[in-house]
């Protein structure tokens, strides 16, 4: 469902990824792992359409990125894209469920229906009870499944997580890369997590190792 074809990502003269080329498939769990500056971020970056490839092409389903313009991708990003972080980034000044519902709002919902779909969100992920919370109010655990939650708001096509256990203490990171898994056979859920942690490159799908920006 998301292929990527002969993608090229240099910095100067520092080739970051050198002709990668993949496949992801829908409704699984794919994890990137590898050592550090191997490049994964990059390439989590350019399928996030955060980032463009010097060359080489990124295809969601029968959608080619070259080919939309700036805000075209800016819009797709919104709808069909949902991102978790190392740090959570939820807004400091909102409580979760207005953090949630954010990217709703921006996509043209209105406050009454981005709600209803958060609330339902934050309950699948156990942090309903601290809907009206701030972020500051929250722990570390409970920041990541809000993140996760707002991830979700717009139902993207795929969510892509960049070490989103790396700030969790062991237990707090079990019961985030759990909730994974339950939102892949719940919600048909699509997902691609750099990860440096073992356990959750071990109940993965389909694990990509990287190394001097190569998929291997
Ligand atoms: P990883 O996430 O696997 O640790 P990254 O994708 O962050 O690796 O980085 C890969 C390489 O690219 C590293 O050597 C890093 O220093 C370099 N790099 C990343 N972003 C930039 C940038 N904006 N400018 C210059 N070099 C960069
Ligand atoms: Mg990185």
């Amino acid at each position: 469902m998301i292929r990527l074809k002969n993608i090229k990502k240099s910095y100067r003269d520092l080739s970051v990824l050198n002709d990668i080329n993949l496949e992801i498939n829908n409704g699984k769990v794919t994890v990137i792992v590898g050592p550090s500056g191997a490049g994964k971020s990059t390439l989590l970056h350019i399928i996030g359409t955060l980032d463009r490839a010097d060359s080489g092409e990124v295809w969601f389903s029968d959608i080619d990125i070259n080919s939309l313009s700036e805000k075209q991708v800016a819009d797709f990003r919104n709808k069909h894209i949902g991102f978790v972080f190392q740090f959570h980034h939820l807004l400091p000044e909102f409580t979760a469920i207005e953090n949630v519902s954010m990217p709703a709002l921006i996509a043209g919902k209105s406050k009454k229906e981005a709600e209803i779909k958060a609330l339902e969100l934050l309950e699948i992920l156990g942090v309903a009870g601290r809907k009206d919370h701030k972020p500051s109010e929250l722990s570390g655990g409970e920041q990541q499944r809000v993140a996760v939650a707002r991830a979700l708001i717009n139902n993207p096509l795929v969510v892509l997580a960049d070490e989103p256990s790396g700030n969790l203490d062991s237990d707090n990171a079990r019961e985030l890369h759990q909730l994974f898994f339950k939102l892949r056979d719940q919600l048909q859920q699509t997902f691609i997590i750099v990860t440096h942690n073992q356990e959750l490159a071990d109940m993965s799908d389909f694990k990509i190792l990287m190394r001097d920006g190569k998929t291997i």
